[in-house]
């Protein structure tokens, strides 16, 4: 179901397939290709309630991932104000 606009901004919606970050009890994944809508203006993504459970199922099949992504870590305070 399309919303409407974005709670945060009232941004307009699109729909993409796009990788999203799916935090399930307490652990962090990424997963591709899932479509999601998301605020054309601010970026926040609304999961559709079907795929929100897809993403769970797939969360719970933890280790079937093959893949991992890593991140460059910084801190805040590494430049001096
Ligand atoms: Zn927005």
């Amino acid at each position: 179901m399309k919303p409407d606009k974005c709670e945060f901004c009232e941004g307009g919606m699109e729909y993409r397939n796009t990788l999203v970050r799916f935090r399930y009890k307490g652990q962090t994944i990424y997963v591709e290709h899932v479509p999601v809508w998301v605020c054309n203006h601010c970026g926040e993504q609304y999961f559709d309630a079907k795929i929100y459970k897809h993403l769970e199922i797939i969360a719970r099949q933890k280790e079937r991932i093959q893949r991992e992504i890593s991140f460059p870590l910084a801190t805040f305070e590494m430049v001096a104000a």
